[in-house]
């Protein structure tokens, strides 16, 4: 029989568990013909969602929950279940139930027909601002034109990935994670499904604006060094126009004299080089700041038991 495993990654969930719980049962009562696996990643919630864990699996053996010692973000805790579940395939689904259990059926009728990586791609975004749906839309065509494979845009999380897939990204052990260009990255056969993402059920969304922000930086300083590109290609346009300008300074002078004057573009571009100095200093920082923490090497997240048993 073949083991399914459903990896959910939970921060402060107590409100939603409960109901997520009871949506999962549903399907796994529906589909007999799999065995079923729930690995819970409790990513140092500060609720009562360990005690719901431990609750669930005193009842439900079907039920494991891997306990980090403190919250390590989503990328990190989707890594903790990658290397803990077991199934010859799993399902990635966000715990406030915006991805609707219903279509894991589907998602596994693909993969029975051989596709390694069935991602949900939503036709509606759910209750979200203005800003954010734009900023959102502008950084995946950021990145969807500056890397060489496709980043797909209102694709997330909520996928199905075949064993071979899990090994591929339990490979990649970097600590500044961007997980969905990583799905990207590894190839695989691909298949789409399309669902409505609905809102939260319950609680409120872990995501600050300035962690997405800093997923977006992740996300692009990760898979492409375009920005790099950029500050290189700007400062030699700059330097060429500066040549120019100095020619025809000195041209100017030689013929004019110089009645010393000029202040105003003397500022100018002061300021807008200063300007592009810092920016393209900034850009570099950023790379090395993350080639910084690449190299130290740590370990991405740190398990504090696995199933209340404590590690060795
Ligand atoms: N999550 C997590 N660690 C975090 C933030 C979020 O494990 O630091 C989980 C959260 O419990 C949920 C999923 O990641 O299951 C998606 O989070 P959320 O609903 O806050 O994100 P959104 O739906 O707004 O993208
Ligand atoms: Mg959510």
């Amino acid at each position: 029989m073949k083991k399914i495993s459903v990896l959910i990654p939970c921060h402060n969930e107590e409100k939603s568990l409960p109901l997520l719980y009871l949506e999962l049962v549903k399907l796994m009562d529906s589909t007999p013909n799999y065995q079923w696996e729930l690995m819970f990643v409790n990513d140092g919630s500060t609720d009562g969602t360990l005690e719901q864990l431990r609750q669930m699996r005193q009842k439900d053996q079907r039920v494991n929950f891997v306990d980090l010692s403190r919250n390590f973000g989503k990328e990190a805790a989707m890594l903790a279940g990658f290397d803990y579940v077991t199934g010859d395939c799993m399902v990635i689904i966000d715990a406030d139930l915006q991805d609707p259990p219903d279509l894991i059926p589907e998602m596994i009728k693909w993969w029975e027909q051989g596709y390694e990586d069935v991602y949900a791609k939503r036709k509606t975004r759910g209750r979200e601002s203005w800003l954010r749906k734009r900023l959102s839309l502008l950084f995946y065509r950021l990145l969807q034109s500056s890397s060489r494979f496709d980043v797909l845009q209102n694709v997330g999380d909520f996928r199905l990935l075949d064993r071979s897939c899990i090994n591929a990204l339990r490979q990649m052990r970097e600590s500044e994670r961007y997980t969905k260009g990583m799905y990207s990255w590894i190839g695989f056969k691909k298949k789409e499904v399309v669902f409505d993402r609905g809102d939260r059920v319950a609680g409120t969304s872990s995501w600050s604006f300035r962690q997405l922000f800093s997923l977006a930086i992740d996300g692009i300083t990760s898979f492409t060094s375009l920005p790099l590109r950029i500050s290189t290609v700007v400062g030699f346009i700059v330097s060429m126009l500066a040549f120019i300008y100095m020619i025809y300074i000195f041209i100017k002078a030689l013929i004019w004299g110089d009645p010393v004057q000029g202040y105003p573009s003397l500022v100018i571009l002061l300021l807008f080089l200063g300007g592009i100095q810092l920016l393209s200093l900034g850009i570099i920082g950023e790379y090395i700041g993350r080639i910084y923490n690449e190299t130290k090497n740590r370990p991405d997240y740190i398990v504090r038991n696995f199933n209340d048993e404590k590690l060795l």
